[in-house]
């Protein structure tokens, strides 16, 4: 498979995952900065509705293939927060620190148990900005919320996200041990696949 898209993201965390999981596939990326595509308006309720506005915006800017990821974490004991407004939690100009302590201090009344949450990953692939049949695929990543940040390595909420199975958080695995195991790793090769067929 040789194919060549848009990669919708401004985010440098993402765009280093996914050219780091593509190197050695036939889809190459080009970020949207490239093409100075502005920031969609991500007004959609859900993951897929928003990688899906991501992408449109990309392929009506530069007339290219795009590809974009919607993602974030989840928390059920807090109905599904921080969920779609992951990058936005503590506000509009939020950074990924911000962000996670902002969790931080609405997790503490919880009861440990109260503590699982899940990383979800919607990506899109769109032919052209009117593809009637767009390619989606997604991932979970299951795991809890540790009590003060951990690690150097990841972004957004690594620090404070202990997977399943693992003892130490998603900031401090190796890089190709966050892609095997990820939302991101997981939503990845499930894309691949569904390309490999189109
Ligand atoms: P989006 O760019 O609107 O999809 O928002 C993604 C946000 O979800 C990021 O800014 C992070 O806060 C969070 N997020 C998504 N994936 C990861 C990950 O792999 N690690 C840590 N945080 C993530």
């Amino acid at each position: 498979m040789q194919r060549r898209c848009v990669l919708a993201t401004g985010n440098a965390g993402k765009l280093r995952e996914f050219r780091r999981m593509l190197a050695s596939t036939g889809l190459e990326i080009l970020p949207q900065s490239d093409f100075s595509v502005p920031e969609a308006v991500e007004n959609g309720l859900s993951f897929v509705e928003n990688a899906l506005i991501k992408a449109r915006n990309a392929c009506h800017h530069t007339g290219l293939p795009a590809l974009a990821d919607d993602s974030g974490l989840v928390v059920p004991a807090l109905e599904g927060r921080p969920g779609i407004r992951s990058s936005r939690f503590a506000g509009d100009k939020a950074s990924d620190q911000d962000n996670l302590q902002k969790l931080l201090v609405e997790m503490r009344p919880l009861r440990e148990d109260e503590r699982k949450a899940h990383f979800q990953c919607v990506i899109v692939y769109l032919r052209h900005a009117r593809d009637p049949v767009p390619v989606i695929a997604s991932g979970q990543w299951h795991g809890r919320i540790l009590h003060e940040p951990a690690g150097e390595d990841g972004f957004g909420y690594d620090p404070v996200f202990l997977p399943d199975g693992q003892e130490a958080s998603a900031a401090a695995l190796p890089p190709g041990e966050k892609d095997r195991l990820s939302h991101r790793g997981q939503a990845l090769r499930q894309l691949l696949t569904l390309l490999g067929d189109d």
